[in-house]
């Protein structure tokens, strides 16, 4: 396929971005295993990786090599970059070595075959991996932003974004915190970022009345409450009751909160569960929503930030040590297993750790 099919598609998907307020910065390349320089192949999922990056290595430590590769793994290692700029660069329209091994998954309803995500699936690298508070606010919403685009320019719902965790679980952790059900509430988030202030604010405050043309709903984005108010003498003593405010919305504005509302109660469904893990998922999830959600959650945002400075803190370490403390405990439990060598098991392991340690770049298959 020619160079002209992938500016063309770069250009489109550019419009998307642009539409949701990212800065786009087109510079492609062809793709890798003969894909050339456009993949006809439909794409049914949109997945997030971080480089394993922070902020005092500048704003875009990692793009030189996700365009170039590494000895073993050549590029580009994504489709599209987002730098700490906030910039998203849109680096091919053929594949890309970003997934590897992993799945089958099935998302929103079409399945990724395993080990072969590349032509189905469009990945972006962001910068970031290794410290929670270096993804600002505003780069979590430059993310969201972004995703929302690509999947809009997809022609695919939110749920079909993922995380590269959620493709190789046990592999991969990426991105840094985020389950696929925090990404795609963060992208719905950006999604009803688009109501005027005046809606916007009221109903992610806190409980709301809504009033289309005369009928009012009571509203809570928290828990997903959508629930037709059938009298005024109702609609007063909620009014009292809770002190929330009665917003004005037209048709459109109704539409788009009463989605999300329920959106928000299959999310809470799909993890109602007496799993304390799957409850801090769902915390974890809404957390992203709002500040007076969050200030309710603060042990979800102590174990978060304790997580990432335990990851911060690899940097730091000296790798021989880490190395020496390291592999006998792996020559031990594999030369135990197998007819190799311990000879062979001790040079694999001490190649594998190194490169956990010093070549921490998330950008490869
Ligand atoms: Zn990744």
């Amino acid at each position: 396929m020619s160079q002209a099919q992938a500016l063309a598609a770069a250009q489109s998907l550019a419009a998307h971005l642009q539409r949701r307020g990212i800065r786009v910065s087109i510079e492609l390349q062809p793709g890798v295993a003969g894909s050339g320089w456009y993949s006809s192949t439909t794409r049914v999922a949109e997945m997030s990786h971080h480089t394993v990056s922070r902020r005092s290595q500048g704003n875009t430590p990692v793009l030189a090599l996700v365009k170039r590769g590494r000895p073993d793994v050549p590029g580009p290692l994504c489709n599209g970059y987002m730098g700490f700029d906030e910039v998203y660069r849109i680096i091919t329209v053929g594949w890309a070595n970003h997934p590897g091994a992993g799945g089958p998954l099935t998302v929103a309803g079409r399945t990724i075959p395993k080990n072969n995500a590349r032509p189905y699936v469009w990945g972006t690298e962001y910068e970031g991996g290794l410290v929670v508070a270096d993804f600002t606010p505003s780069y979590r919403s430059a993310m969201a932003r972004a995703n929302a685009a690509i999947l809009e320019w997809l022609g695919r719902p939110v749920e079909a974004h993922i995380e590269h965790a959620t493709w190789a679980p046990g592999r991969k952790v990426d991105r840094l915190g985020y389950t696929a059900a925090a990404g795609q509430a963060e992208i719905r988030a950006a999604q009803l970022a688009t109501l005027p202030p005046h809606v916007k604010e009221p109903v992610m405050a806190g409980p709301v009345r809504l009033n289309l043309n005369g009928a009012i709903h009571f509203v809570d984005v928290a828990t997903g409450t959508f629930v037709h108010i059938p009298n005024p003498e109702y609609n007063t003593a909620l009014g009292e009751g809770l002190g929330g405010r009665l917003v004005e919305v037209n048709q459109r504005q109704f539409d788009v909160i009463g989605d999300f509302c329920a959106r928000v109660r299959a999310q809470h469904a799909a993890f109602n569960s007496t799993d304390r893990s799957k409850v801090d998922q769902v915390y974890e999830w809404t957390k992203g929503m709002h500040p007076n959600v969050q200030t309710r959650l603060p042990l979800v945002h102590t174990a978060v930030e304790a997580i990432g400075a335990a990851v911060a803190k690899l940097d730091e370490l000296d790798v021989e040590p880490v190395v020496a403390a390291l592999v006998p405990a792996v020559v031990d439990a594999l030369a135990s297993r197998s007819g190799i060598t311990v000879e062979q098991v001790r040079a694999a392991a001490e190649q594998a750790v190194r490169t956990v340690l010093r070549d921490g770049v998330d950008a490869t298959a």
